[in-house]
């Protein structure tokens, strides 16, 4: 299963939760932080997918 990583744009807190495609997709939207409970949560990329794109 994939390993997401997420970052609190609040408080900076990382952390990563492992989902499946499905899981994810499902609970993605409604993600908290789980230090300061802020929703701005952004979406790390994972070394999972890190393969093709290199825009930054
Ligand atoms: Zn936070």
């Amino acid at each position: 299963m994939p390993t997401y990583e997420f970052q609190c744009e609040k408080c900076r807190k990382r952390f990563e939760l492992v989902y499946t495609i499905t899981e994810y997709e499902r609970k993605a939207r409604k993600l908290k932080c789980p230090k300061c409970g802020s929703t701005r949560v952004g979406r790390k990329i994972s070394s999972f997918e890190v393969k093709t794109s290199k825009k930054s």
